[in-house]
């Protein structure tokens, strides 16, 4: 029989162990952020190192090359005359994938690869201490190095419209400049304008009440409570502490999620459990079967993000999520809340000011710093601007943004890791994944019309299994656009989050 999953076992049994290199590598990646003595850093960095080489070595053997020519032209990657008719859509979406991943390794040669790696780790501990010291001249050489790195790339990476494309496509598949520049330019089109009407609004949230003493193992466990309310399942997942909060997947039967707790403020460490909570549900959610194939992934970081931004913020900042969880959370932490009312409770988490650090921006304003990042990129990638004049464009594309411009480096062009990482072209996937969350989250409310009752209620598995049935057990099998369009019947579009935040922010700053 042709064209069934089957057909493929050879080239399944092929990929397996590079799935097994990977799992290993992210373990050792989570044990590093959060259990591992420091002195373990540089032996760790050689062990990593070995697997992903491993790794990439497999998938650029010629063996997988020889897999692949049974049905693929290996010049085009368009199916041999006759060889896939007739095939069902899971055994061509393996396919495709496979070479999709199997192209983007094969681009780049061996030594390039070892050459950016190196040089990223040595950036990596440079911006470090930059950022801790705010000297960006010491970090300065680094990012020019990464810079030139990344436009060598972008040569590899064969003909595309623009050069930021070519490293675009690497964290979202099929995404590409001309496609974000309408969308970017409808965002900065009304929420510059929302921004100035909140800035100027007479009520002001009282933010301060948030920021009482709260004892930490109580944080936790009132995270854990609303991690398992929401179906992360902890038979297959595990909450840790690091400094920054992360999630990562060794296979569905185990995804691990990380939070950060400060006494100061409960809100960091809850809605980082929400935020990689969304995560986690994901990854637990993908086909255990595909493991090992592209069909057991995610679609993207985009869409991978699309599921955090819905519970962090669509869920986690909505007045229903509130009504089942402030009794509790007033019950845990008594003394500081007791006698907070729900609406000032309300208005204080949602509100909204220009701030310096983008991790730790509201949903309105945290678009523009995804904005800025994406100009600068491009403006470095097309040669319109040097490294060394990056501090000042910061400093005056917040002011024209924000209206506010950072006092140090650190809280200006040094505060992401990204860079320093070489992940050029990776900060629109943020931008995206918002604008998905509410699209896909406004058509769970079509697909749910009591959701917003059930939300209040305490129930979240009723989203959490739309979720899982109409998203993530898909794995890969769909682009981003066509799941998309399957989940909610249009393409990508920044309307329905520009509504939401409309009518969210209109009402709570009485606009
Ligand atoms: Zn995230």
């Amino acid at each position: 029989m042709t064209g069934t999953i089957e057909t493929l076992e050879p080239l399944r049994r092929h990929l397996l162990p590079i799935a097994h290199l990977n799992s290993a590598a992210s373990v050792l990646s989570w044990d590093q952020e959060t259990y591992m003595p420091p002195g373990g850093g540089e032996a760790r960095a050689e062990h990593l190192a070995t697997l992903q080489g491993l790794a990439h070595e497999r998938l650029t053997s010629p063996e997988t090359e020889e897999l692949l020519g049974r049905w693929l032209d290996l010049k085009t990657g368009e199916p041999l005359s006759g060889a896939t008719d007739g095939w069902n859509p899971i055994a061509r979406a393996l396919l495709r994938e496979t070479w999709r991943d199997y192209t983007k390794a094969k681009q780049v040669p061996n030594d390039f690869v070892r050459r950016l790696g190196k040089t990223c780790s040595l950036a990596q501990q440079a911006w470090a201490e930059a950022k801790k010291q705010d000297d960006f001249a010491s970090f300065l050489p680094h990012l020019t190095a990464i810079v030139v790195l990344k436009k060598e790339e972008v040569g590899y990476r064969g003909p595309v419209p623009t050069p930021y494309d070519a490293l675009l496509d690497t964290y979202e598949p099929g995404a590409t400049t001309a496609q974000l520049l309408p969308l970017f330019a409808a965002l900065k089109r009304r929420l510059i304008p929302l921004l100035d009407r909140i800035v100027h609004s007479p009520v002001k949230p009282r933010e301060a009440l948030l920021t009482r003493r709260y004892d930490r193992d109580r944080q936790l466990a009132f995270g854990r409570m609303v991690l398992e309310a929401m179906g992360y399942d902890f038979s297959r997942g595990r909450l840790d502490i690091s400094a920054h909060p992360f999630t990562t997947s060794f296979h569905p039967s185990d995804v691990r999620v990380t939070t950060r707790v400060s006494e100061q403020d409960f809100t960091g460490s809850l809605f980082s459990c929400i935020h990689e909570g969304g995560h986690g549900l994901y990854d637990q959610g993908l086909p255990a079967t595909h493991y090992g194939t592209p069909l057991g992934e995610s679609v993207s970081l985009g869409l991978h993000e699309s599921q955090s931004r819905l519970w962090e913020n669509c869920v986690g900042l909505s007045r229903p999520f509130w009504q089942h969880f402030y009794p509790l959370l007033q019950h845990t932490f008594s003394d500081q809340l007791r006698a907070v009312a729900f609406d000032d409770f309300y208005a204080a988490l949602n509100s909204v000011k220009p701030s310096f650090i983008r991790v730790d921006a509201d949903e309105l304003t945290y678009n523009l710093h995804i904005m800025l990042r994406f100009e600068i990129e491009r403006d470095l990638l097309e040669d319109r601007v040097r490294v060394e004049e990056l501090p000042q464009l910061w400093r005056d594309k917040m002011k024209s943004y924000l209206g506010i411009v950072p006092p140090t480096d650190r809280e200006g062009v040094l505060q992401d890791v990204h860079w320093s990482l070489g992940a050029i072209g990776y900060f629109p996937t943020y931008t995206l994944g918002n604008l998905y969350s509410v699209q896909f989250f406004n058509q769970a409310r079509r697909d749910i019309p009591d959701l917003p009752d059930r939300i209040a209620r305490g129930d979240l598995l009723s989203l959490k299994a739309w979720l899982n049935e109409r998203i993530h057990k898909w794995g890969r099998l769909y682009t981003a656009d066509e799941l998309v369009r399957r989940v909610t019947g249009e393409p990508l579009t920044p309307d329905h989050f520009l509504t939401y935040l409309g009518n969210k922010y209109g009402e709570l700053y009485k606009l």
